[in-house]
C-alpha cells in the first residue's frame, strides 16, 4: 500500500487524476493513513480523504487536503493524538545483513 505524497518536507503532491499513475486502475473517493518523519517524530494520521486506487491500492491526495494537512504538521503540537502507538524498529545489521 502506497502513498503518493510529499510536501515541502520532502512530500510530493499529485494533481487529481481519475486513473492511477502506478497500474492504470479506477480511483475512488477514501481514506488513506499516513506515516510522516516530522522533526525527527513518526506520526501517523488516519483518515486522510484521499482518492484510492481499486486495484493497488496507492493512495493520491489533492493540492487542498496536501496543503491542508501541511498547516497541521506545522501545529500539530496543539493537537492531542487519539492514542500513542509503540513501533518496533530493527536494524538490518542484525537481521538481513548487509
Ligand atoms: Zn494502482
Amino acid at each position: 500500500m502506497g502513498k503518493r505524497l510529499q510536501n515541502s518536507k520532502g512530500q510530493k503532491t499529485r494533481k487529481i487524476v481519475d486513473r492511477c499513475d502506478l497500474c492504470g486502475g479506477e480511483l475512488r473517493r477514501g481514506e488513506t493513513t499516513l506515516e510522516l518523519w516530522i522533526g525527527g517524530e513518526l506520526l501517523v494520521i488516519k483518515d486522510v480523504p484521499a482518492d484510492v486506487c481499486r486495484q493497488c491500492d496507492e493512495a493520491y491526495i489533492s493540492a487542498k487536503v496536501s496543503g491542508r494537512l501541511d498547516h497541521f504538521l506545522a501545529e500539530h503540537h496543539r493537537y492531542r493524538p487519539d492514542r500513542y502507538i509503540g513501533v518496533p524498529e530493527y536494524s538490518a545489521l542484525h537481521t538481513i545483513g548487509r
